[in-house]
């Protein structure tokens, strides 16, 4: 084979990337242009849910969930940007390391169906859905009766340590609140709710029951919203003012306090 010995760098001391105008200092800059423009995209293409998922009931605000459900634009500039796309994408793979662990610890974690599809279920004519994690049949003794609901989440440290410490009800009740229903709905009795700490890769793995009147208390909130919805109503809002901090962190406040009464 014929060769021709090491390629020369014709750009050599110019700072520029052969063949375009790219600075070698605005690569990096200039490749995650390109991925978080990727994502977006990727994002907005993606077909947009006609239901209400049962994994945001637990948010506190009705009004805010109408919003979610009816498919309203966020604020401009509030759409979530490449780096927390990627975020999404990373709990994902989480996520998949978490079964890998638990099924090697011998916990039979069943996740998808013989068809791929993810476990789920659908409630009020399917205007409710929900999507579980997965379901435990069998394995090590937890003290409770199989099968049990599993969920899953990651965190960074900080974040992690304040699960472990508090709780899953205290740390996360939009978390807490898609357990109940997930469970109420999959007519499982038990969750086991694990958390993978990104920083360090502990884990920590909080067992609770059913508190079946909360479940109730959370569907009918979801009946009010679709109600709501058919109606052509809002909901009320759940503050006074656009200072509280709900509303300041809210990707729907303008279209909340300025468009609507
Ligand atoms: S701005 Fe506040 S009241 Fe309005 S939808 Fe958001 S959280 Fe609810």
């Amino acid at each position: 084979m014929e060769t021709h010995g090491m390629m020369m760098d014709l750009n050599a001391g110019s700072g520029f990337l052969y063949g375009t105008s790219i600075r070698r200092s605005e690569v990096s800059t200039h490749i995650n242009v390109l991925i978080n423009a990727a994502l977006v995209a990727k994002r907005t293409a993606q077909v947009k849910r006609d239901y209400l998922g049962a994994s945001r009931i637990g948010e506190p605000c009705e009004r805010k969930l109408l919003f979610e459900f009816t498919g309203a634009p966020v604020d401009r500039g509030r759409e979530p940007d490449g780096r927390l796309l990627r975020i999404f994408d990373a709990g994902h793979v989480y996520e998949e390391l978490s079964v890998g662990w638990l099924k090697l610890a011998g916990f039979d974690l069943r996740t998808h169906k013989r068809n791929g599809d993810q476990f789920g279920f659908a409630a009020a004519g399917g205007r409710v859905r929900g999507h579980i994690d997965g379901v435990i049949v069998n394995g090590p003794d937890l003290g409770i009766p199989l099968p049990v609901l599993w969920e899953h989440k990651s965190a960074a440290a900080r974040s992690w340590s304040e699960f472990a410490k508090i709780g899953l009800q205290r740390w996360r009740p939009v978390y807490w609140a898609q357990a109940h229903l997930y469970m109420a709905y999959m007519d499982l009795q038990h969750c086991l709710f694990t958390v993978v700490n990104k920083d360090t890769q502990e884990l920590h793995h909080e067992l609770f029951a059913l508190e079946a009147a909360f479940a109730q208390e959370l569907s009918d909130k979801a009946v009010r919203v679709l109600r709501a919805a058919d109606a052509g109503e809002l909901p009320p809002r759940i503050a006074q003012n656009r200072d509280f901090y709900l509303c300041r962190f809210c990707p729907y406040a303008t279209r909340c306090w300025e468009s609507n009464p």
